[in-house]
């Protein structure tokens, strides 16, 4: 794919959620299917759609839905058809949760991240500055209260929700100049939205918000010194390497952004138990995936970007490290602190965390020091 048609489909904060199809909530029917040695009988079929906040066939994130849709279909032996819409096609990549939340569609697939100004919680489900990685967070989804509580806050806005992806953990981003102390960021311009740029400004630097497409020009042409996006693999595929030589880590803004599957709750609630078991464990499939092909793809590319084209690698100092933890306790606190839920569910968070890290510490961190102890 070619870096111009790969922005073209990054419309997210430009689109607004205006153009919304005369699409309906009428999705399900009464069809004859039959099956090979079975007898003829009518079953409900349910022919749905799906937007996103990313482009259709979006990398990682857009293909996960492109194989989820299939293997529904598959699964499901024809009862479930689900269309997949990219950012912009039915509705602005900012307007799935409306979209969805008003059965003007029956699924959407985005980052709860994006609901902040309505249900400042929602934050803590996505991605929170120094908080847990892609495997701690499907711990507390999956094992803990996790998932019961966001499907909780959810369902007030008729949504049945999903952990369906995680990037793993992001890279910290591409800068001009690089970063050898916490005054390195003061007056520093930087693309990094959410919680993690509420930090950058707090440590001094100036937050620029950019729709997704204007991120590579601004700083090739030096208008803003640094950009955070993705890891290696989507970074790759702009070209910020040909922008800014320094690439930093870790991702300490985004240590494992978890993608979502939202399903209007009407809709949930007009399957049969068994597809509502079908979707459950298609959901469940497409967050190993997702966060498998992240590994992966990231992995390869960032040997890439090393090897072949010149990117200097470097980790951000410890007392810098040390500096927007503190940072970001202050900013995540806020949060927590701006009404009875959030403070609910960030309460359950930290526990679930600290839990974890003393766990953490002496499990996959003890190894990953053994393995790496000098020859
Ligand atoms: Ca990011």
């Amino acid at each position: 794919m070619k870096r111009r048609e790969f922005l073209a489909g990054l419309g997210i904060g430009a689109a607004a959620a205006t153009g919304v199809s005369a699409y309906t909530m009428g999705g399900r029917q009464a069809a004859s299917v039959s099956y090979p040695g079975k007898s003829t009988k009518a079953v409900a079929t349910f022919d749905w759609k799906l937007v996103m906040s990313w482009p259709l066939h979006f990398p990682a994130s857009g293909v996960a839905m492109d194989h989820f849709a299939a293997e529904v279909a598959e699964m499901s032996e024809g009862r479930i058809k689900i269309k997949v819409f990219g950012a912009g096609e039915l509705v602005g990549g900012l307007g799935v949760f409306d979209a969805v939340s008003q059965g003007t569609v029956e699924l959407g697939h985005s980052a709860s991240y994006y609901w902040a100004g309505k249900i400042p919680a929602a934050q803590f489900f996505c991605a929170v500055p120094f908080g847990m990685v892609a495997q701690e967070q499907n711990g507390w989804f999956y094992n803990a209260d996790g998932l019961d509580l966001w499907r909780e806050l959810y369902a007030r806005h008729d949504l049945y929700v999903f952990p369906a992806g995680n990037t793993g953990t992001q890279m910290g981003g591409w800068f001009r100049k690089e970063i050898n102390n916490i005054d390195d960021f003061k007056g520093l311009k930087m693309r990094i939205p959410g919680l993690g740029g509420k930090v950058i400004d707090a440590i001094g630097g100036t937050v620029v918000l950019l729709a997704v497409s204007e991120i590579f020009p601004a700083l090739e042409r030096g208008v803003i010194d640094a950009a955070e996006w993705v890891g290696p693999y989507h970074d790759r595929r702009v070209g910020f390497h040909q922008a800014a030589k320094y690439y930093y880590y870790p991702g300490w803004h985004e240590p494992g952004t978890v993608s979502e599957l939202m399903i209007n709750l009407q809709a949930w609630e007009s399957l049969p138990k068994e597809l509502q078991t079908l979707i459950d464990t298609a959901a469940y499939k497409v967050n190993l995936w997702t966060l498998s092909e992240f590994q992966a793809k990231n992995a390869e590319a960032l040997d890439d970007l090393v090897t072949n084209h010149g990117v200097l690698l470097r980790k951000f100092p410890d007392d810098v490290l040390q500096r927007l933890r503190e940072e970001s306790r202050k900013v995540v606190e806020e949060v927590a602190d701006s009404d009875a839920d959030s403070r609910r569910v960030y309460d359950s968070y930290l526990k679930f965390r600290e839990q974890s890290a003393s766990w953490r510490a002496i499990s996959e961190e003890a190894y990953a020091n053994a393995v790496n102890l000098p020859a």
